[in-house]
C-alpha cells in the first residue's frame, strides 16, 4: 500500500500578502528542517520537528509583524480537517496546513467570499488591491460585531461605502465619517491592529480630499 505522506502548507506572505503554496514530506521533516520562502522572496517559514511526532512551524505574521510559532503534531495533519494557524492578535488566518486537498477547499471557502465581493462590486479591477479590501473588510466587520465602531455623536447606525482604495465609515445621524485606506498590505496591517474605530463629527477630516472646503493644515504642521 502506498501511503501518501506529503502535505501543503499554505501561508500568507507577511510582505507580499498573497498566498503561497508549498508541498512538503512528512516523511523528510522528520529528519530535516524545510525553510520555505514565498516567491517574492522577502519572507519564508520554518518547519522542523521537535520531539516525536510533533513539529514545529514558525511563521512571521502579516497582522502584528511578529514571527509566531507553533506547535502541531503529525496526526492532527494527516486526518480530517487542515490545521489553520491564527495570529493570536489580530486573529488573521495566515497559514494552513494539511492533505493538499483539505487546504485547497479551505482556500476555497476564502476565495468564494471573494467572488461574493466582486458580484457585488462588479470587476475585480474596481478595487486597487482586492485582497487587501476584503481582509480590511473582514477587520472592519469583526470590529463592528464588537459594538467598536463609534461616533462621537453617540449613534450607532453606521453605514460603510468600498471605495477602489479605501472603506469609508459614515454616521447616519451627523454625517461624520472616516475614511480606513485599504489599498496596500501596510494599510491592512495598520487596520489589523485597530481595536475601536471612532468616526469624527468633524466631516472635513479627510486628508486626501474627498471633499471639498477642506484645511489639510488644521493643525498647523
Ligand atoms: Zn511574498
Ligand atoms: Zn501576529
Ligand atoms: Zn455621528
Amino acid at each position: 500500500m502506498l501511503i501518501d505522506t506529503s502535505i501543503t502548507v499554505a501561508y500568507r506572505c507577511s510582505s507580499c500578502g498573497s498566498f503561497e503554496f508549498f508541498s512538503v514530506s512528512m516523511f523528510k521533516l522528520l529528519h530535516s528542517e524545510y525553510s520555505l520562502a514565498c516567491r517574492c522572496r522577502k519572507s519564508c517559514i520554518t518547519m522542523k520537528r521537535e520531539g516525536g511526532n510533533s513539529f514545529l512551524i514558525r511563521i512571521p505574521c502579516i497582522g502584528c509583524d511578529n514571527e509566531h510559532t507553533y506547535l502541531f503534531t503529525r496526526k492532527s495533519i494527516l486526518f480530517g480537517e487542515p490545521v489553520v494557524f491564527n495570529c493570536p492578535e489580530t486573529g488573521i488566518q495566515m497559514c494552513f496546513v494539511g492533505r493538499d486537498e483539505a487546504v485547497c477547499n479551505k482556500i476555497d471557502d476564502l476565495e468564494k467570499e471573494f467572488d461574493k465581493l466582486l458580484d457585488t462590486y462588479g470587476y475585480e479591477s474596481y478595487f486597487r488591491n482586492t485582497r487587501v479590501m476584503i481582509d480590511t473588510l473582514n477587520r472592519i466587520h469583526d470590529i463592528a460585531l464588537c459594538g467598536n465602531i463609534i461616533c462621537e455623536c453617540g449613534d450607532a447606525d453606521i453605514g460603510l461605502v468600498l471605495l477602489s482604495d479605501c472603506i469609508l465609515l459614515r454616521c447616519g445621524r451627523c454625517g461624520g465619517s472616516t475614511r480606513i485606506p485599504a489599498a496596500k498590505t501596510s494599510d491592512l496591517k495598520k487596520t489589523l491592529g485597530m481595536s475601536h474605530v471612532l468616526i469624527s463629527r468633524d466631516a472635513f477630516r479627510y486628508r486626501e480630499g474627498l471633499l471639498t472646503g477642506q484645511s489639510g493644515n488644521k493643525l498647523g504642521k
